[in-house]
């Protein structure tokens, strides 16, 4: 145990790869789990059953992040049933990777208002309730995609840089306040994401990896259960990359 017990975490996009394991590794550290999806309403209900087995109380909202009202309200759910918020995790989010001179204004908005927009959303709609409670803890999904660049993927890596600039910002802007805002960087990991890789793609990838690996959504998800947890009270305003050495 990580002094999360009776926490309450806001996990977006926890339906599914990294944002599930998130949902799954709190509840098992005994924090209050509020997760949300935008389409997997059968794998949203499973986890919630995952989650109370673990003995942890789940919550959960059909919310697209994109929807400044619909994250608003998210916000007020959680609050009402829970009574406040500790950790907000931005996890959410998506790809349409195509090379720069064949992207549709469609595939860059999407990718932007998602990723970026989306951590914007939630956590606007958050930031005063930490606020005034003086206390809080919010860890933004970027990527490596978000520090190197990786082609193909102009929408998706101005996204996560954009989310590293912003947690940055706000990290220095609310660290007086007693809110750590961190961003996490992962590399290749095996999700619904990566699965649609072709295999020579991975074979190419692989090569590009250290440790020879895909990296597995509970690493990620243990990652964030440190951030949030008291042992990571001196980190603010970092990105952390977790990745098997692929951005070195
Ligand atoms: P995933 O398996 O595709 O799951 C994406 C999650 O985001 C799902 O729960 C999905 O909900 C939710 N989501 C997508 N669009 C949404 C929207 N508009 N509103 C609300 N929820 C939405 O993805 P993943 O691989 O776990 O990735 C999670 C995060 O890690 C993303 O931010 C991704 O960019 C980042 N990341 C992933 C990798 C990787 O290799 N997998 C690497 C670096 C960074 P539904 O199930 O309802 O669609």
């Amino acid at each position: 145990m990580r002094g999360l017990k009776n926490k309450t975490a806001i996990i977006t996009g926890g339906s599914r790869g990294i944002g599930r394991a998130c949902c799954l590794a709190f509840a098992r550290e005994g924090a209050n789990i509020a997760f949300t999806y935008n389409k997997s309403r059968q794998e949203a209900e499973k986890i919630k059953e995952e989650i109370l087995s673990l003995g942890a109380e789940p919550l959960s909202f059909q919310a697209d992040v994109k929807d400044y009202t619909q994250c608003r309200k998210v916000i007020e759910d959680t609050l009402a049933k829970f009574g406040k918020i500790d950790i907000l995790i931005n996890n959410a989010g998506i790809t349409k990777d195509r090379a720069l001179f064949m992207m549709t204004l469609e595939e860059w908005k999407e990718v932007i208002d998602t990723n970026l927009g989306g951590t914007f959303n939630m956590t606007r709609a958050a930031i005063t309730t930490l606020m005034k409670q003086k206390e809080g803890c919010i860890i933004n999904m970027s990527s490596v995609s978000g520090l190197i660049g990786l082609s193909k993927q102009s929408n998706y890596s101005a996204s996560k840089a954009g989310i590293i600039g912003f947690s940055k910002a706000l990290a220095k802007e609310v660290a007086p306040l007693n809110i750590r805002v961190n961003a996490v960087c992962p590399g290749f990991i095996e999700t619904d994401m990566t699965a649609a890789l072709n295999e020579n793609m991975k074979k190419q990838i692989l090569e590009l990896i250290p440790e020879k690996r895909l990296g597995r959504p509970e690493e990620v998800a243990e990652l964030c259960v440190f951030l949030a947890s008291g042992k990571a009270a001196y980190i603010a305003g970092e990105a952390i990359k977790i990745d098997g050495g692929l951005a070195i």
